[in-house]
Formats: structure tokens, sequence, C-alpha cells
């Protein structure tokens, strides 16, 4: 049907694109929050395109799109393979959409060059990953995974609206998320493709990579407090300024994040008190967020950070006060999908290139019900959550070659 050059593959998938953005609850920008409105369009739209593509598709209890086709075997464990259609406020197009158009792409090739896979093949379309509206984590994925956690249907948006009622408005069941559970020996294995939301592909001139790892996480929020005093009169050995001691503080957190191979580690909010301009800092609340593709190495590093910051208080006279409050552990992407991964990007002539994965996606939840593996897609400058998110029709079909090369691999 397709050679390497025709881009077919990618001006389909560019197409559905351009189909799902029109969905919207802000005119003017791309904004569509897990059970609005616009959620509830975008999934009827991609129930409508997976019909099209011969899937026999429906809307699940919690909002999730699936189509499905049978393979020639009927006992065969089935080959997922998915994203998710929610966005964040003013978003791009492509993040979440991408890797639900591409599935419903592969099937159509498939159908066209009259293939049947030998298991069955389902595209999945989660409907929470974004995790703006609603304080759940990754709910509509937890729930094939069976880890769906119950106490998420009171969890309210800023409007006061529980999960629950939400769900009864987009037209959903909360009652039904317990049996959305997919049973792990009737799960073959989980593909994902997306946005890379970073520019190292962008850098090595490369369409596309295959995730090693999503990074674990710890966040943590800090309070440094130190003493008031006049800017003017205080002289400067008999201070104790606090937001001086974060300065150097965050200093720290920088290098720990910098000296170890694929880590992280950021100070994204320090607030000053009393904050005026001839007061000496009395006090410092500020964040920690580091994130490593090993749980190991991730730990080593915040220890690193919390023993030198302590150090840092200890010398300047302050008190430093750190309290973690997440320890998300990192997810491995399995062995022998990255393998099939590997084989296909060989098979379009492109040499693998390995890449962490420093933000969450909903393969992190369905690793807990099967093998689950990510393919990413270079993105412009490396910018996401943001309406200037670009990809190439290029890569586009790239992505969809790869997809295509290793959905053929793995079920026919
Ligand atoms: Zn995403």
């Amino acid at each position: 049907m397709t050679n390497a050059t025709d881009l077919t593959l990618g001006h389909r998938v560019m197409a559905m694109i351009e189909d799902l953005a029109q969905h919207t609850d802000e005119p003017g920008r791309i904004t569509r929050l897990y059970l609005s409105t616009a959620h509830r369009k975008a999934a009827e739209a991609t129930l409508s395109m997976m019909q099209a593509a011969g899937l026999d598709a429906h809307i699940d209890a919690l909002g999730s799109v699936i189509g499905r086709i049978e393979g020639t075997d009927p006992n065969a464990p089935a080959l997922l393979i998915g994203s998710h259609i929610d966005s964040v406020v003013d978003a791009g197009r492509y993040d979440g959409n991408l890797g639900v158009v591409l599935g419903i792409a592969v099937v159509e090739a498939l159908k066209q060059q009259g293939i049947t896979p030998s298991c069955p093949i389902e595209v999945v379309a989660f409907g929470d990953e974004e995790n703006v509206r609603f304080p759940s984590n990754l709910s509509t994925s937890s729930a094939l995974a069976g880890r769906f956690n119950p106490a998420w249907l009171d969890g309210r948006d800023q409007d006061g609206i529980s999960l629950r009622d939400a769900l009864v408005a987009f037209g959903g069941d909360p009652e039904g998320a317990a049996a959305l559970a997919r049973n792990p020996a009737r799960t073959l294995g989980y593909l994902e493709v997306h946005i890379e939301q970073g520019p190292q592909l962008e850098a090595k001139d490369l369409p596309v990579g295959i995730v090693s790892a999503i990074n674990g996480i710890t966040r943590a929020r800090a309070y440094v407090i130190g003493e008031a005093g006049h800017a003017g009169t205080v002289p400067m050995n008999m201070r104790r300024d606090a937001l001086a001691a974060v300065a150097e503080m965050i200093g720290i957190v920088e290098r720990a994040g910098s000296t170890r191979t694929d880590t992280v580690a950021t100070v994204g909010v320090a607030q000053v008190q009393p904050g005026a301009i001839n007061v000496i800092p009395a006090g410092v609340d500020f964040t920690l967020d580091a994130r490593a593709p090993d749980d190991a190495v991730r730990e080593a590093m915040v220890q690193d950070i919390l023993s030198e910051c302590q150090a840092a208080a200890q010398r300047r006279g302050v008190e430093l006060v750190i309290e973690p409050f997440m320890d998300s552990p990192a997810t491995p992407m399995d062995k022998g999908l990255i393998e099939q991964l590997e084989i296909a990007v060989r098979s379009i002539g492109i040499e693998p290139l390995h890449l962490a994965s420093g933000a969450g996606h909903d393969a992190v939840a369905m690793a807990n019900l099967c093998p689950s593996a990510m393919l990413f897609v270079r993105c412009k400058g490396g910018i996401s959550h943001n309406p200037a998110e670009s990809i190439t029709v290029e890569d586009a079909d790239a992505a969809a070659r790869v997809l295509l090369a290793a959905v053929k691999q793995i079920a026919t």
C-alpha cells in the first residue's frame, strides 16, 4: 500500500489529528479536560473513526474509547495500542491524540493490505491522563490494569463537581470501574506512541526514539526559617538570610541533577517572606522535583540533596525542614517489546535511539497489566502543553510505519 516515501500514512494521521483538534471547551484554543463536553465530543469522534476503520468500538464506563478487531486465533491475548484524548488547558493538538490516531491508522493499513492479525488488536483512547481537572492519577488506564481507586470518584474539580457526578453527566457509570479490569492472561502487550515533549530527538536529527523507562519522581515541600532584619543596619556576618540560604540550596539541586546520567532536579516554586526590598528574608517555602529512570540513582540523588542542603542550613544558622510527599517508582519498559520496536525502527532505515521519558504516561498504569513499550516522536523545539506543539507529516509517517511494522512482527 505504501512505500517509504509516499507519506500516505502520515497524511492520514494528520487528518485525524485535525478532526480531533476541533473539539474544545474554549473557542480559539484547545482545552479538553476529562469528562467535559468537548471530551464527550472527541470521544464520539474517535468512536466514529474507529468504526470507519472496521473496529468494533464503544465508550466504556469511565469514558475511554475502545475499538477491537479480532484475530485469526480467537483465543489469543489482545495487543493494545493507545494513548489519551484529554488535554491540558490551552494545549497542543498532538499530545495523546497522536498515539490514538496512529493506532487507528495502523488498523486501517492492515485492512488495506488484506492482513488479518493473529491476535485481537484493540485501540484505546484514554480520558484521564493529564490529571488537570480532578485529583486522580491515570484513572482510566489504571481501571484497565485493575487499579482504579474508588476514592477518585469523590475527588472534586475547582467548581466543586465530583468526578462521580461528572461521569454521570458524561454518560458513564461510576459503578462500572471495577468491571473494566482486564485479565493479564488475555492481554499480550500495550504500545503507546507519544510526542517526545523534550528536545533530544530534534538534537539527534531522528524522527522517532524508543523509550527505555518512564522516570520515577520524588517531590518534596521545603521550608527555610531564618530571621528578618533591617536590610540597612544588620551587618552581613550577623544575618540569617533565608533566601540567600535557598539560593545556595537551588545550586545544590541543580548540581545533583546535572552530574548524573539521565537525571533532572528542579526547584519550581520559591516564596519569600516577608518579601520587601528593605527586609532580610525571614522564610522561604520551596519545592523539589527530582526524576530518574533508575530508582536507586534517584534515591541517591535525593539523599545527596537532603544532606548537602542540611549542611548548608547549618553553616548559615537557618532551619531547614523538608517534607517529601511523592515517591513514585520508575517504570522500565518491556525488553521484549523494546526489541520489537528496535527491529521496526531499523526496518524504515533508522538507527534506534533509546531515551528515558521525563513525563508520566498511560503506559505507567498499563505496565501493571501487561508488557508495555513506548515510541517517542520528534516535536518541534521539544515544546508540549502549548499550542505551539508541532510535528511534521514526515515524522508522523515514520511513526506510523514503525508502529505498523511492529504490529506485523508481534501480531501476524
Ligand atoms: Zn500525553
